[in-house]
């Protein structure tokens, strides 16, 4: 028996952490006593329920066939018993900690004589226990101490990192690591249509879960499903809903600690995304132009210079088309500014429609735009060139939102174009100078017109 407990107190000493201590037991009494199986229950203060040690922590009444432990928990409990069998099979053996029960042992003694057992047990009872409660205590610290890092973490990307894409990732991940066993999806509000986007991770098979989003108001606190399995953390900030982080069960409810972190990781993230928003929104006024949400001319001659350079390296066609709208000022001195504005946005609006995706257009100026298209040869150029032609020329614009009270609801416009490729002897402004040269043509043969740089 001596022996016994010396090489307990040996393993106890050279084991550490949940998972090798209940290894580490299982195989001592396995190889020492010749029982089947051995599990450990723990009850725990923050769920207040009984789990399961051996198995990750799973909550006993989950497991039918194991319900007698947690009758078996209030049992002991209220009688302050420390040993009961179940069909001669299966022994419970109460572990206490200064006269409350924290739990038991649960050991397959089928065809053992357990009078050996018991007698160790009575003796090392108490050092199991303590043992188990000092890994649960450590445990619970390894996790505190990884919770404050991802905080300062998180802390660290709010001051460096302004990219959402980059951002949900590492926000999502990090509230992974710290609620076993349940999904976590984020989920951002668009502020125009109210509606929810999921943005990690791809996809949420749960149609439900949207539903749920929907009760979300900017006033919410954390909210929790009946059955505590799903919980909705909403994203605010500064009185604004702009997203909600969702977690949802695969097996136990979500514990108050579990909640907690969730909460604060959730608020941290909150500033987090925020800041990336109003980031995104001032890089998109500094680069695109505010009425028509083409490149401004800034960041076109930016592109024209990148774009230059590379369709030179590689050898490929590149192309340009200056736009401009005919007899414009007509229009703003006709029906006021603001139908100009809006004929502004129409053309641009025709214009991007009738392009590729990788063709770049720019605002150049007042009513003045131009247009990229790399990889393309002088006569596509052309055709794309009377395609957007074609395009303005029909459309009619509705002008009465503007001017409610005109006699003209519709009004047309036209636009010159003037077209060139660029030449592999040609500098940067050469691009654009003989486009705008080949435009200026296409206004003195009558407007209307698309003219192509004539290179003789
Ligand atoms: P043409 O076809 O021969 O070029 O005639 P045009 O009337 O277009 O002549 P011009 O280029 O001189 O006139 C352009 C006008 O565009 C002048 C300016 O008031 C107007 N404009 C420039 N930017 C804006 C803008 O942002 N909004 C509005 N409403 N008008 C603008
Ligand atoms: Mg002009
Ligand atoms: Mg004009």
């Amino acid at each position: 028996m001596q022996e016994k407990i010396k090489n307990l107190l040996t393993l106890f000493n050279d084991t550490f952490g949940a998972k090798s201590i209940v290894v580490a037991l299982s195989d001592f009494f396995v190889n020492n006593f010749g029982i089947n199986s051995l599990d450990i229950y723990i009850y725990d203060d923050t769920t207040k329920s009984l789990r399961d040690f051996s198995k990750n922590w799973v909550y006993i009444e989950e497991i039918c066939d194991k319900n007698m432990a947690a009758s078996l928990y209030t049992h002991f409990n209220l009688l302050k018993d420390r040993v009961y069998m179940e069909d001669k099979k299966i022994l419970y053996y109460g572990l206490y900690k200064s006269q409350k029960l924290i739990g038991m042992l649960r050991m397959d003694v089928s065809f053992i004589d357990t009078e050996n057992l018991i007698n160790f047990l009575d003796i090392s009872a108490y050092i199991i226990s303590l043992k188990i409660q000092n890994v649960i205590l450590s445990d619970k610290m390894q996790k505190n101490v990884e919770f404050h890092d991802s905080m300062k973490n998180i802390a660290k990307i709010i001051e460096t990192q302004y990219e959402l894409s980059y951002i949900i990732p590492l926000i999502g991940e990090m509230i992974d690591k710290f609620v076993s066993n349940h999904l976590i999806y984020i989920f951002l509000r668009d502020e125009e249509t109210e509606n929810y986007n999921l943005c990690w991770p791809n996809s949420c098979r749960d149609d439900k879960i949207l539903g749920l989003l929907s009760i979300l108001t900017p006033n919410s606190d954390c909210i929790m499903t009946a059955d505590k399995k799903t919980g909705l953390f909403p994203l605010v900030t500064e009185g604004k809903l702009i997203g909600c982080v969702v977690a949802k069960s695969t097996d136990g409810k979500l514990n108050e600690k579990e909640v907690e972190y969730i909460e604060q990781l959730t608020n941290q993230a909150a500033t987090t995304i925020d800041r990336a928003n109003v980031y995104a929104e001032i890089l998109k006024h500094a680069t695109l132009d505010a009425l028509t949400g083409f490149y401004n001319r800034r960041q076109l001659e930016e592109r024209i210079k990148q774009e230059v350079a590379g369709a030179k390296r590689k050898n490929n066609n590149l192309c340009a088309i200056m736009i401009d709208i005919d007899f414009f000022k007509n229009v703003n001195d006709t029906y006021g500014h603001a139908v100009g504005d809006l004929v502004l946005k129409t053309v641009a609006h025709i214009i991007k429609a009738q392009l590729r995706e990788y063709d770049i257009a720019g605002r150049y100026g007042g009513e003045e735009f131009t247009v990229l298209l790399p990889f393309t040869k002088l006569e596509d150029a052309q055709s794309v060139a009377e395609r957007l032609r074609k395009a303005v020329e029909r459309k009619s614009v509705d002008i009465s939102k503007v001017v409610p009270d005109t006699l003209n609801k519709n009004i047309n416009v036209t636009i010159s174009l003037g077209v060139y490729q660029l030449q592999s002897s040609d500098e940067d402004v050469d691009l654009l100078q003989k486009a705008d040269n080949a435009l200026y043509q296409a206004k003195s043969d009558g407007r209307n017109k698309v003219v192509v740089y004539d290179i003789q």
